[in-house]
């Protein structure tokens, strides 16, 4: 696997100036430890669950490795949030069980509506979603006609109502350049810093909402400097969410499932990780051999956010998933009308990677 070509991204875009909402960011839950054997029985009562009720559990790369182990051991999936939602169309399972941060929930529901979706914690969302509220991203697009409305999966059904394309970050990139050759001016939602990447390696014009993940920003690149010069053997293997000066130092910049695929296929033995620890699982799953290590964040005395594990991916646990699957509670509804608007920037996407030969397969976002 060759490294990935480091942007230059030394000439900004135009600035834009939107007010941001504040965004609350929860403490990371404590859950109570729970014994060996109140933990089997925990996994029991779920698989037990899963069946009655006809489920199948679909999990993100960045939950509790309990769960993610738990959807692979009763033929569910750990995916991207696209993946989770097609993956979800292909079971005949009546429910899907969405153990991640609302938007997979969402986006799970509009590409099967006629199934239904639970979710541990309703209550998990996201840095990004929160960020971008649609009435405020609405205007904002009405400042800007002649622009395409390209927006990032993570973020609300309404505000994927309101756009051209929904993209993930394993196919912005293709997406935004096949915009760009068409001669389109492309106004791109919410995570800034993805759209900065994309932007400098595909020379588009284009504005950005100016939102950004709490996780990613919380990478320090003083820190990773050090970090590498203690590695210097180590691959750096960045999110593109990350800001730049961390995207700059990156030997791999890409999506979860790109990470995931460097530490299978790169010949390093230790690698530098900037995106959720929670990506650590699968990684080591798939290359027991490798060393992984967290990219230095802000560290302890910063916000919570500084451990590199997302507060909201952390409200999925073993004892929430067993009451939802128990209640039947915590379904996702979405009005029909604004589903009809949503699922066609995503279906749009969906056709662009099949006319074009890209594996939507092993292609992350989130
Ligand atoms: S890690 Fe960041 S982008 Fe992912 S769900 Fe958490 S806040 Fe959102």
């Amino acid at each position: 696997m060759n490294p990935t070509p480091r942007p230059d991204m030394s000439a900004n875009a135009p600035s834009i100036t939107v007010d941001l909402p504040t965004i609350k960011v929860p403490d990371h839950p404590q859950w109570p430890a729970l014994s060996t054997a109140e933990k089997e029985a925990l996994k029991t009562e779920i698989k037990t669950l899963l069946k009655q009720r006809n489920a199948v559990l679909v999990a993100h790369y960045y939950t509790d490795a309990d769960l993610q182990a738990l959807a692979e051991e009763t033929g569910g999936c750990v995916a991207d949030s696209l993946e989770m939602a097609r993956f979800g169309a292909e079971q005949e399972a009546e429910t899907l069980v969405v153990c991640g941060v609302r938007f997979m929930g969402e986006t799970s529901k509009i590409l099967n509506p006629e199934k239904q979706v639970i979710m541990p914690d309703l209550a998990a969302t996201c840095s990004l979603d929160e960020g971008c509220p649609a009435d405020q991203f609405s205007a904002f697009c009405d400042q800007y006609p002649d622009h395409t409305v390209v927006v990032y999966a993570n973020t609300s059904v309404e505000v994927k109502a309101r756009s051209d394309w929904v993209v993930t970050s394993g196919i912005a990139l293709p997406i935004v350049q096949h915009l760009a050759e068409r001669g389109e001016k492309i106004l791109w939602a919410p995570d800034r810093h993805l759209g900065h990447y994309v932007q400098h390696i595909s020379g588009a014009e284009m504005i950005f909402w100016p939102g950004s993940c709490v996780v990613h920003e919380e990478f320090k690149s003083v820190a990773l400097e050090r970090t590498r010069r203690l590695h210097p053997n180590a691959a750096v293997l960045v999110h593109p969410e990350s800001p730049q000066n961390i995207v700059d130092q990156a030997d791999v910049i890409g999506s979860t499932t790109a990470l995931i695929k460097a530490v299978k296929e790169m010949k390093n033995r230790e690698f530098i990780v900037a995106t959720d620890g929670g990506i650590f699982y699968k990684m080591q799953q798939m290359a027991p051999d490798k060393v992984l290590i967290e990219a230095p964040t802000a560290g302890e005395g910063a916000t919570c956010v500084s451990c590199a594990h997302c507060p909201w991916m952390g409200m999925n646990s073993l004892q929430n998933l067993a009451q939802v699957l128990r209640s039947g509670e915590n379904a996702i509804e979405i009005d029909p009308a604004v589903r009809e608007r949503a699922v066609k920037p995503i279906q749009r996407m969906l056709d662009f990677a099949k006319t074009h030969g890209i594996g939507m397969q092993n292609k992350g976002n989130a």
